[in-house]
């Protein structure tokens, strides 16, 4: 007997028609003799609906309220659902995070899960049931409930598979698969058979929406494989999985350099100008963001002129105002001249292991958008990814570019 765990986004269960859909499908695991757990993100749009209540009611919500209010959302999906397989004959139940054990750090909005003590969830397993478990929240040490950051449920997803010891984990999603790049950007967009959790960690952290990067972090340590796939159909999605095991199936493809284009318009770039040449301020001005529970992204210094530097960075937008009222108490313990800010920027990246073994990249990258006549703002690279901050305007037309360039559509 198979124990299972399936994850279905919030656009798979945004009205009662698509609950009752997804209701069949995990009825149809169970049928086949699996043992099903079932972790559910909120209906729809409720959870950025409930941020912009919250927005409405004060500008700087509470971030401990701000968790009990954004927990009610999957709150509202597990009942449901439960419901709905009851409807179908079939026995289950729902859990909150904390009921299934979930517990988590005090980081509000953003916690991370520090243990999974399944007790609960085995018990109602053992009994015959559908367990179905609350996405995106954690019990923290002050008996809190606290959400996991903006698509948590692919975690909640990921670390319940990795403490069950789940023979499968499978990511329901309202596309097929993860692709090349965003179809709805470029038609000829491919779907991909495999991914490396290297190139899909990159993937995430670059602005693809289809997996949350802390979920596949978490995947990678523990081993657990992962099907992306469609709720609305039947297909083969995208496996995600170590390099190693990938490593036959790559030869076969030879050459494959870049794997995918991803883009992020959610990016902020930040400046601090006028700022001190002297050892330890880059240390103060992160220091304060990560205090802040803030992730920097791409950085630049420039060369300092007269002992002056420039500091350049990206977060991304939902942190803006925090981040810019800890620079703003930055730029006054350093005496620096401003702090200014552009949203006016995307990131466009190229992912792939094949970077890795292969020279040229970057000038090819840098190549197709210079012929693009699209300017670069500011680069960042890892082993497997190249990322261009470049304008926001000018983002699809730089993707569209390199997904030709590199080849992607075949
Ligand atoms: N509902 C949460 C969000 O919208 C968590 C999730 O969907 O995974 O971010
Ligand atoms: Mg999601």
């Amino acid at each position: 007997m198979a124990l299972i765990v399936m994850k279905f986004g919030g656009s798979s269960v945004s009205n009662a028609e698509k609950i009752k859909h997804v209701a069949k499908r995990i009825v149809e695991k169970e049928k086949k003799g699996n043992k099903v757990v079932v972790v559910v993100s909120a209906p729809g749009d409720m959870t950025d609906d409930l941020i912009s209540l919250a927005e409405g009611v004060t500008e700087r919500p509470d971030e401990r309220e701000m968790d009990m209010l954004l927990a009610t959302g999957e709150q509202a999906s597990i009942a449901l659902l439960s419901m709905a397989i009851k409807h179908l004959g079939w026995n289950s139940i729902s859990l909150t995070g904390p009921q299934a054990g979930i517990y988590a750090d005090t980081t509000y909005t953003k916690a991370r899960i520090t243990k999974i003590v399944p007790t609960k969830v085995h018990k109602e397993l053992n009994s015959g049931k559908i367990v179905i478990v609350a996405g995106f929240q954690g019990l923290n040490p002050n008996r809190d409930i606290t959400t996991l950051g903006r698509g948590g449920s692919d975690l909640t997803a990921v670390a319940l598979a990795a403490a069950l010891k789940a023979d499968s984990c499978e990511i329901y999603t309202d596309v097929d698969g993860v692709y090349t790049t965003d179809p709805r950007i470029v038609p000829n967009a491919r779907k991909i058979e495999y991914i490396s959790y290297d190139e899909m960690l990159e993937m995430a952290g670059s602005g693809a929406q289809v997996m949350q990067a802390r979920s596949i972090e978490v995947a990678k340590k523990f081993g657990v494989q992962i099907h992306v796939r469609s709720t609305f159909s039947n297909n083969q999605g995208t496996i995600i999985k170590g390099d190693e095991k990938l490593k036959s199936w790559r030869k076969k493809m030879e050459d494959v350099v870049v794997s995918s284009v991803t883009y992020d318009k959610n990016q902020v770039k930040f400046t601090m100008l006028g700022v001190p040449d002297r050892p330890g301020i880059a240390a103060v001005m992160f220091g304060a963001l990560a205090k802040g529970g803030i992730n920097v992204d791409m950085i630049i210094q420039s060369a300092p002129r007269a002992k002056y530097n420039d500091i350049s960075f990206t977060v991304t937008k939902s942190d803006l105002k925090k981040a810019n009222e800890i620079l703003k108490k930055v730029k006054a313990k350093l005496n620096a001249e401003a702090v200014v800010y552009d949203d006016n920027i995307a990131k466009v990246s190229i992912v792939g292991v094949g970077m890795r073994s292969h020279a040229g990249v970057a000038s090819k990258m840098f190549n197709v958008l210079a012929n693009a006549k699209i300017n670069i703002d500011m680069i960042s690279t890892s082993e497997i990814k190249i990322s261009c901050a470049v304008k926001q305007d000018q983002v699809s037309r730089a993707v569209a570019q390199l997904h030709k360039a590199f080849k992607l559509h075949k």
